[in-house]
């Protein structure tokens, strides 16, 4: 054994153990693309780079053994900045969207790919599951909502975007609305004052999460402009009253036909271990009762809704107006995690906001590559959808011709993650012409060069395991592809060791069909 340094620790390591694994024994993590377990070193995505203690130099961490009284550093300020430098360098040429368009544009961010998915292959119960996760009244949204999710949707430029408002509603009204459990009450209490779309969502997902919620009203019953301000035609009350009593079943109190005034406001608040405001634009009662106004609503930190006073929390029209009742509805959700965040005795931060790679708009001649996993019929359309929504058999036909936008690896992906972690700018380094968009189907992987960062470890996989013609460099400099060479097909290339390769791609470029 030998002794190091590492970020001034005195450690103890076997002679040659490369600096990356001796700082990871540690407890020191040093990002990676390149570096591989079973292959070792490659020293191409440079994020590994630490310096040395003694001359600042900097230097990858994979290739360098450890030697008797070496001292490293594995962060600071010039390190992190290499390692963003380098990520945008490769984020710069990386084509593909993390996210499906449609599901970025939705103010909810709802798993639209995947409810789609669910819905295609008759599983209606699991869309719902997938749909509740952002959106606690899918059948009230699913008819009133003016659907920005379907102008981002990539389908649009092959013929008509995919319905995917009606395919919520079908989803809402097709089930059993009560998908999930909340956890058991812990004890502590939140009051919600307003039961309109946003308090009605906030409320939901609170008392998900073990919170006995309370939520208050002036009017008798729950639903705020949604009862009031919405012809019938278009939102019939049974419809709501089914949203809602969805949210109430999960153990949520309901208290109508209560005014509350600045006394009744401070009552609660000391009564309450968190709050949420969620009463419409009442700006002038607002600054009354002691919060920070603008003039369009209250003051509230943007990811977190904190107020100006602690552990009171506003969303909504409180906010500022919106038509969009989908975005109140969002913001009910995200309050939620502020919410549980505090009440855990940590900084409210809101909902994570992960990295999103985005390519923007799909060119013609990308359309036939995105077609390999859908279908070519047109949008489904008949005389009653409107009035009575999709049938089962409409449902699952509209959802077939979704095109899949959301990338496999998305919960995988090393790239995403460290470029969220290092809140790296995609843009930074780009061009302005971008290559086209491909998509390649072999044995049970599927393979998009675009997304490929050119580790090198399909290459050394393949090699090592001796596949007959496996993937190589093909091409030079900055045109340089990962493919299979002679010509030969994916399906040739990797004959033996498709799925262990696309396991190991540290992105989606490789990735198991299903
Ligand atoms: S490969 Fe990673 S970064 Fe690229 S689109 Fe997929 S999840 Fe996003
Ligand atoms: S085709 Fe499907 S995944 Fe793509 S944007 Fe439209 S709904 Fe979303
Ligand atoms: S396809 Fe190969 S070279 Fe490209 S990112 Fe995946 S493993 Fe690395």
């Amino acid at each position: 054994m030998i002794q190091i340094k590492i970020n001034g620790e005195n450690i103890l390591v076997e002679d040659g153990t490369p600096l990356i694994k001796a700082a990871e024994a540690a407890g020191f993590k040093v990002p990676s693309l390149c570096y591989n377990d079973e292959l070792g070193h490659f020293t191409s995505c440079m994020l590994c780079l630490v310096k040395d203690g003694e001359n600042g130099r900097l230097f990858p961490s994979c290739s360098v053994p450890a030697t008797e009284g070496m001292s490293i550093i594995t962060d600071d300020q010039e390190i992190r900045e290499a390692r963003l430098t380098g990520l945008e360098l490769l984020l710069s040429e990386h084509v593909g969207d993390c996210q499906a368009p449609c599901q970025v544009t939705c103010p909810a961010h709802m798993d639209i790919p995947q409810m789609n998915r669910l819905i295609a292959a008759g599983k209606f119960k699991e869309a719902l599951r997938v749909v509740k996760k952002d959106i606690a009244l899918p059948s009230v949204l699913g008819r009133i909502c003016p659907a920005p999710c379907e102008g981002a949707c990539h389908r649009g430029t092959v013929d008509s975007s995919v319905s995917i408002c009606l395919l919520k509603r079908f989803v809402g009204d097709e089930n059993d609305l009560h998908p999930f459990d909340a956890l058991p009450l812990n004890g502590k209490k939140v009051a919600i004052i307003g039961a309109g779309p946003a308090g009605l969502a906030a409320a939901f997902y609170i008392q998900l999460n073990g919170y006995q919620t309370v939520l208050y009203d002036k009017e008798l019953a729950p639903g705020g402009l949604l009862r009031t301000n919405i012809d019938p035609e278009v939102l019939p009350v049974a419809v709501l009253d089914r949203d809602i009593s969805a949210i109430l079943s999960t153990g949520v109190l309901f208290i109508g036909d209560t005014a509350i005034d600045k006394s009744l406001f401070q009552q609660i608040s000391t009564q309450f271990d968190a709050v949420v405001i969620a009463t419409g634009a009442i700006v002038d009662e607002l600054r009354d009762w002691g919060f920070l106004t603008h003039a369009k609503g209250i003051d509230a930190e943007r990811n977190s809704y904190e107020t100006s006073m602690k552990g009171v929390f506003a969303i909504g029209n409180t906010l500022r107006f919106s038509r969009m009742s989908v975005r109140p509805i969002g913001q009910g959700k995200e309050v939620a995690w502020s919410v549980k965040q505090y009440l855990s005795g940590e900084e409210p931060r809101g909902e994570p906001r992960l990295f999103n790679s985005r390519f923007g708009r799909l060119f013609q001649d990308e359309i036939s590559e995105y077609l390999k996993e859908s279908v070519l019929s047109g949008k489904v359309i008949s005389n009653d959808i409107i009035s009575k929504g999709y049938t089962q058999e409409e449902a699952m036909l509209e959802a077939k011709r979704c095109l899949h936008c959301d990338c496999r690896d998305i919960e995988n992906c090393k790239l995403r993650d460290l470029s969220g972690k290092y809140n790296a700018n995609q843009r930074r380094y780009a061009g302005n012409v971008r290559k086209l968009m491909t998509k390649h189907f072999a044995h049970s992987i599927v393979y998009e060069p675009l997304k490929c960062i050119k580790c090198g470890i399909c290459v050394r996989l393949t090699s090592k395991y001796q596949e007959k013609y496996g993937f190589s460099y093909i091409g030079r400099g900055f045109d340089v592809q990962i493919g299979v060479p002679f010509n030969e097909t994916l399906e040739a290339g990797l004959a033996e060791t498709a799925e262990k390769v696309a396991q190991a791609c540290p992105t989606g470029a490789l990735t198991v069909k299903d």
